[in-house]
């Protein structure tokens, strides 16, 4: 049996990320990503709204950010056919006067050296006219934001990378506190490195390999598209409303809109649900009246997951001495995909991280 360096469990972009800059930082070349689903990105990293939204809730992960939005607005010769980021803005506003949480999301982002500035109404409805009947009075402006195309991205990552789709880990064979091998598809794959990135699964499978995996929670989102929307534009920064909770972004001559729901939901349980529709009409009518009557063309939902203290779950595990984790990225995995990659290359390579780690270890749960 061939034995790899690594394998990484999860053709997301944690995964991706993660082999991606194992390879070229590291110079790793045995490693092998294992996907259950039919294609890479089957999981939330393909069904996302793509949003590069730097302004965000802690320090650590606004600097993973603002490097991410580094690295794709000038990525390396030939990391992609076709840019990955458009980089049109966005804005965030809220709609009462008192409410201090531009302020916390200022200061959070001047912190990690990210560029934004408040604005005023006039200039949110210099850029999307559709919104002058919202009820925002104050905003925030980010130029360097944008439109990530998720599915490049993740093709970007893996390219040279050996990946094997539909071939769900199953089972785990271990020995001593060290995983030998995983299960997959009714074969072993050994490996001196195993690393689970499996998004809202990742618990399970942590459980499965023996470790005792901290508690992760998926939470359920659902996005909906719309028909053609007179007047949408291409150039629109996207729009997120933080009162009441609502963002959307052009797509494809119409919109991509979500309500914010989060539902607290079993990976196995997923199914969107039509109430997603009646909770987003509610946001519309005060968040972006204008929309009342925009036309649904198709909806679903994925799962965004979390850690406790709202950082990510990145480095060594606390039991198994071979086992890596590069999981609970939230809503922010697409905005922080190559810092999260760089990260975790360098935590398993024993090279230096570029920023500090440990708000992400999980040594904070031991
Ligand atoms: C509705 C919605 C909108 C979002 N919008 C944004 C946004 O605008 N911007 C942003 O930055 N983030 C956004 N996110 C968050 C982002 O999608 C996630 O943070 C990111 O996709 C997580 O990536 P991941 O690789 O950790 O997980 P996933 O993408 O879920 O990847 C895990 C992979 O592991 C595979 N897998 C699971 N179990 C196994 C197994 N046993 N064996 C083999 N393979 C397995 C899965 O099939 C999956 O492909 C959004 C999320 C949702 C739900």
């Amino acid at each position: 049996m061939k034995k790899y360096d690594v394998v990484v469990i999860g053709a997301g972009i944690a995964g991706a990320a993660t082999a991606y800059f194992l390879k070229k930082n590291y110079g790793a070349h045995d490693i092998l990503v294992l996907e259950k689903g039919p294609a890479p990105a089957s999981g939330a990293s393909g069904q996302n709204a793509g949003i590069l939204r730097q302004v965000v809730e802690t320090i650590p992960i606004a600097g993973l950010a603002r490097r991410t939005m580094e690295f794709l607005s000038s990525p390396p010769d030939r990391f992609c056919e076709t840019p990955v980021l458009d980089q049109k803005g966005g804005f965030l506003t809220v709609r009462d006067g008192r409410d201090r949480r531009l302020d916390d999301f200022l200061r959070i982002s001047m912190s990690a050296g990210v560029r934004v500035y408040p604005v005023d109404r006039m200039e949110v409805l210099k850029s999307i006219p559709i919104l002058d009947e919202a009820r925002f009075v104050s905003a925030l402006y980010s130029p360097t934001d944008g439109v990530i195309d998720i599915n490049g991205l993740v093709r970007s990552f893996l390219r040279g990378i050996e990946v094997r789709i539909s071939s769900e880990v199953t089972g785990f064979r271990c020995s001593d506190g060290k995983i030998e091998a995983v299960c997959a598809g009714g074969e072993e794959f050994a490996a001196g490195l195993f690393v689970i990135a499996a998004g809202a699964f990742s618990e399970g499978l942590g459980r499965l390999a023996g470790s005792d995996p901290p508690a992760l929670e998926p939470r359920r989102r659902h996005l909906v598209f719309s028909s053609p929307v007179e007047g949408a534009s291409p150039d629109w920064p996207y729009y997120w409303s933080m009162d009441p909770q609502l963002y959307f972004r052009y797509e494809s001559s119409g919109l991509l809109l979500s309500p914010c729901d989060e539902t607290c939901m079993k990976p196995e349980s997923l199914a969107p649900s039509s109430e997603a529709l009646s909770w987003l009409f509610d946001r519309i009518r005060m968040g972006a009246p204008k929309l009342v009557d925009i036309p649904v063309k198709r909806y679903w939902a994925e799962l965004r997951t979390f850690a406790f203290d709202n950082n990510f779950l990145i480095g060594f595990d606390n039991k198994m001495k071979n086992l890596f984790w590069v999981t609970a990225l939230q809503g922010h995995g697409m905005t922080c995909s190559s810092a999260v990659g760089e990260m975790a290359a360098a935590l398993i390579s024993g090279g230096i991280p570029p920023m500090d780690h440990r708000p992400h270890s999980p040594a904070r749960f031991s």
